[in-house]
């Protein structure tokens, strides 16, 4: 199938063709032609599926189809809004948004939190269509008059699922009043809680749904392991990975920022050049952070959950969780960091004794079992003491299954879907995982 297929025009297929892209992935090639028809659309897809250019290019389309009217002002009106949850995200979609606008006039423009809003009032001042914004930031802009949504055709919410678990709620309910009410609307979600659908019921007007698989179900490019070590030794275990397998790029997980400001200092002094990412740090310190991993200057970036939302490093060969998520999900969306457009990845998680109601929530979640691996030299101790996580949202606080050790040192085993094997004593803990995030860490 091509995108030419789909309805797409010459200048579009012309900037796919310059952005590599040979054949539209499952999500454009039901979501491209719905939004050209105009309706509302609710989408099950996560970040990695191409879902930008599954909302953006009819977008482009649709809006290089009509004229706008001038506002009141002489001004050109901003014709498309498109609200994420990080400014990563914000940053990756307008990115490929200007991409795929190439060949056309339709302008975009990005603004989030974190750096000064005085370019963004100017650049509001020249002509802009397409504004992809964190809502923060935007009600920021409203206040200051700064933008005027009075005219707005089409609003995507991006990642909304992960909006409401920031606590976005509020804010987009704000954005929402100040648009006209014709207008087309398209929500993307990887998960469908009660709020979703009750936000969804609220914005949507006989809305498509699509959905395409998770990647959890679907993620074969991604080679999983689990390593059981102690938690004073994880660090230890993370450098001999690196240095032994000689990983040049690795994107690791922990689930505090201070635990990721802290391990990045550490590795540092290990001799693995390593920086943090995470929402305390400033927008420059972020971008900076990442171009240096995009580039190779450093080998290691270590994130948190939401900060690593909307990162988008295409063929990222190694992800690893160092801490697993209190949210199952996350360790979905972690993983998906990698294995990304068809290339492969290994996904990697140091788990201690007291992960393991963790390790189980994520099994539930996957429907696979974890074959737990050990390395000679890090091997836990078994008569370590388990001290139980706080926050846990893995159900079972205490020590689980009486500090049971599975079976001795497996080599090499991808998690495959032997449901019953594992470390098994076939007890699931997940039942009582929710997305609630403790302390959620607004990046915006
Ligand atoms: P997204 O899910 O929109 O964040 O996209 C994930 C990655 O896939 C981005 O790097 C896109 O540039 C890339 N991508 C999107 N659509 C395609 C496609 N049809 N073929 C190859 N890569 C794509």
């Amino acid at each position: 199938m091509s995108f030419a297929s789909l309805g797409l025009n010459e200048k579009l297929v012309q900037a796919i063709n310059e952005c590599g892209y040979t054949e539209p992935t499952p999500i454009q090639q039901q979501a491209i032609p719905l939004v050209l028809k105009g309706g509302d659309l609710l989408a099950g897809a996560q970040t990695g599926t191409g879902k930008t250019a599954g909302f953006g290019l009819p977008m482009l389309q649709r809006l290089s189809e009509t004229k706008a009217r001038p506002l009141a002002n002489g001004r050109a009106p901003v014709r498309a809004l498109v609200l994420t949850p990080t400014r990563e995200l914000a940053a990756q979609v307008e990115e490929n948004l200007r991409a795929y606008a190439k060949h056309t006039d339709l302008r975009t423009l990005v603004m989030f939190g974190g750096v000064s809003i005085n370019p963004q009032m100017k650049a509001l001042g020249r002509k802009v269509d397409i504004v992809v914004a964190t809502p923060g930031r935007l009600l920021d802009h409203v206040s200051q008059r700064s933008i005027d949504l009075s005219r707005v055709e089409m609003l995507v919410l991006d990642e909304a699922d992960r909006m409401l678990d920031m606590g976005f709620i509020r804010d987009i309910r704000r954005v929402l009043a100040l648009l006209p009410k014709q207008r087309q609307n398209l929500l993307f979600s990887a998960t469908f809680s009660d709020e979703i659908k009750a936000l969804a019921e609220d914005l949507l007007h006989q809305p498509e749904h699509i959905e395409v698989a998770r990647r959890n179900a679907t993620a074969e490019t991604i080679a999983q392991r689990f390593f059981e070590v102690d938690k004073g030794r994880k660090r230890a275990l993370l450098s001999y990975h690196i240095g032994h397998h000689n990983w040049r790029q690795v994107l690791v997980f922990t689930r505090t920022k201070h635990g990721a400001n802290r391990l990045a200092e550490q590795l540092g002094k290990d001799g693995l050049p390593a920086m943090a990412i995470h929402g305390n740090k400033s927008q420059g310190a972020r971008t900076k952070a990442l171009s240096e991993f995009k580039n190779g200057g450093i080998r290691v970036l270590v994130a948190t959950d939401i900060a690593a939302r909307g990162i988008d490093i295409s063929e990222l060969p190694h992800v690893v969780n160092y801490e697993l998520p209190h949210v199952a999900e996350d360790y979905v969306h972690r993983i998906g960091r990698t294995g990304r457009a068809g290339s492969n990845g290994e996904a990697l998680s140091l788990v201690s004794a007291e992960e393991k109601p963790l390790l189980k929530a994520i099994e539930k979640l996957i429907k696979q079992s974890a074959d737990l691996e050990q390395v000679a030299g890090f091997e836990p101790d078994p008569n370590a003491p388990v001290t139980p996580l706080e926050n846990s949202r893995g159900g079972n606080r205490g020590r689980n299954g009486g500090g049971q050790r599975s079976g001795g040192q497996r080599n090499g085993q991808r998690a495959g879907g032997n449901r019953n094997g594992g470390n098994g004593n076939g007890q699931r803990t997940g039942s009582s995982q929710r997305r609630s995030r403790p302390q959620a860490e607004r990046s915006n």
